[in-house]
Parts: C-alpha cells; sequence; structure tokens
C-alpha cells in the first residue's frame, strides 16, 4: 500500500522564506488527514488545488497558531460557503475541544453561535500510548517545547507506514521513540547552528538521526538562518508542495 505525503506548507511561524505555516498532508489507503494546520493553511491548500473539504482528519502536534490556528478558519468555511457534508475527527492533545473554541472564539467574536451539521468529532490524546483515529493509529509521546501548548511528538501509522513528526521541541528521548523503524522522519530543523531553547537545530538532528533507524529524514520548520544553509546539509529539506511517496 502507498502513503502519500504532501508538505502543503513547510514554514515557520513567522513567513520566513515566503512559506506557508505547518500543514502536511498524508493520504492513506482509506483515509486523508493533515497533521497541523497552522493559520495560513487554507490559503495553502487552495493555492495547491486542494479542496479542504476532502480532509477526513486533523491531528495537531500542539497549540500553537502555526500549528492550530487555521482551524477556526476551516470550521466556519465548513460551516458556511463550503457547506461540508463530510465527517470530519480532529485529535490532538489534552484539552484540545475547549482551548480550540476559545481560539475561534478569540479569532472569531460570536461564532460559538454556530453549530455544524456534520458530524464533528474531537479526539484528545493522552501521551504515551497509541490512540485510535480514523484508520491510523497515533502515539503521541511528550515534546520539550512552551508547556502552555500540550506539545507532543507524533507517531503515525498508516496504511502499514510509519511517519514521524517532532512537532516543536527539544530532543529528548520521548521524541526518538516516536522516531524509530520509521518509512519517515519530519523534523523541525529552526536553526543551523544557533542554539535555541525548546526547538530542534541542525547540530541535534545530526547527533542523532542515525541511532534512530528512520528510513527518510525530511527537515521543515526553516528560519532565514537555516533556509540560508539548506543546501550544506545532507538531509533532504521541505519546501510548499514537496511530495513524497512512502
Ligand atoms: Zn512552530
Ligand atoms: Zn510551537
Amino acid at each position: 500500500m502507498s502513503v502519500t505525503v504532501r508538505f502543503v506548507g513547510s514554514g515557520d511561524s513567522f513567513g520566513s522564506g515566503g512559506r506557508f505555516q505547518t500543514c502536511i498532508l498524508v493520504d492513506g489507503p482509506a483515509s486523508r488527514i493533515c497533521i497541523d494546520f497552522g493559520a495560513s493553511s487554507l490559503i495553502a491548500l487552495a493555492q495547491q488545488g486542494i479542496e479542504h473539504n476532502t480532509i477526513d482528519g486533523i491531528v495537531l502536534s500542539h497549540l500553537h497558531g502555526d500549528h492550530c490556528g487555521g482551524v477556526p478558519f476551516l470550521l466556519i468555511d465548513a460551516m458556511l460557503a463550503a457547506r461540508r457534508a463530510r465527517p470530519l475527527t480532529i485529535a490532538g492533545p489534552p484539552d484540545l475541544e475547549r482551548r480550540m473554541s476559545q481560539i475561534r472564539e478569540a479569532l472569531f467574536p460570536g461564532s460559538h453561535i454556530m453549530t455544524p451539521k456534520f458530524p464533528l468529532a474531537w479526539v484528545e490524546m493522552a501521551p504515551g500510548r497509541p490512540h485510535r483515529v480514523l484508520d491510523c493509529t497515533i502515539t503521541p509521546e511528550r515534546a520539550q517545547h512552551t508547556q502552555e501548548t500540550n506539545p507532543s511528538a507524533l507517531r503515525v501509522e498508516i496504511g502499514g507506514k510509519i511517519v514521524a513528526y517532532t512537532g516543536d521541541t527539544e530532543w529528548t528521548d520521548d521524541v526518538a521513540r516516536i522516531a524509530h523503524g520509521a518509512d519517515l522522519l519530519i523534523a523541525e530543523c529552526y536553526f543551523y547552528d544557533k542554539p535555541v531553547k525548546w526547538h530542534l537545530n541542525y547540530p541535534a538532528i545530526a547527533a542523532h538521526r542515525h541511532a534512530l533507524g528512520a528510513k527518510r529524514v525530511i527537515l521543515t520548520h526553516m528560519s532565514r538562518e537555516m533556509l540560508a544553509h539548506a543546501a550544506d546539509v545532507p538531509e533532504e529539506c521541505a519546501h510548499d508542495g514537496l511530495v513524497v511517496e512512502l
């Protein structure tokens, strides 16, 4: 079975390199999911000719706007112009539903009175154990990032393949666990050599990647400083629209 991964958005929070915020579309044999859904994701999907009504599930690593901020825009369009009928599952860290409704109300005051006509399910995933979401098995592990975002790294098993995604985090043994034997490890690589709290830089990835046993590694979430060095590293670097077959 083949699984397709598309980097709809491969950028950091701040538009470095003109890239869209994190949005990774994964097509498995039975479902289409999006790993993270930054504030710019509806624009990125539209630019790449992808109808958001075709997405069955959204899986969120943590509650920073560049990873989850597109969800309110999708929900409101789904309820209004896009007239969604297809069920939608949104999975993410503990307290997901309450926090996302706060974010939606902050961005669209008064929108709490709107209720979806399509089936909408929220799945809050405690770290450290597998969760069934659509036809995927997702194991979140605790990440070392801004604690208020309930951060996690994600191991996604879909169609017999394993896609591992660090989310935003420093390197830890928990993060290493998601990547073991993965068909694809998607690693945030915020800086090339500058040490930075709560994120990975290139030396941290280079020091650990060979011990992981991941078959393929793609770097994403790059700052201006890292983008300037993308050609200097042997690892593949994502760009918006990059499509990978596993
Ligand atoms: Zn981020
Ligand atoms: Zn973050």
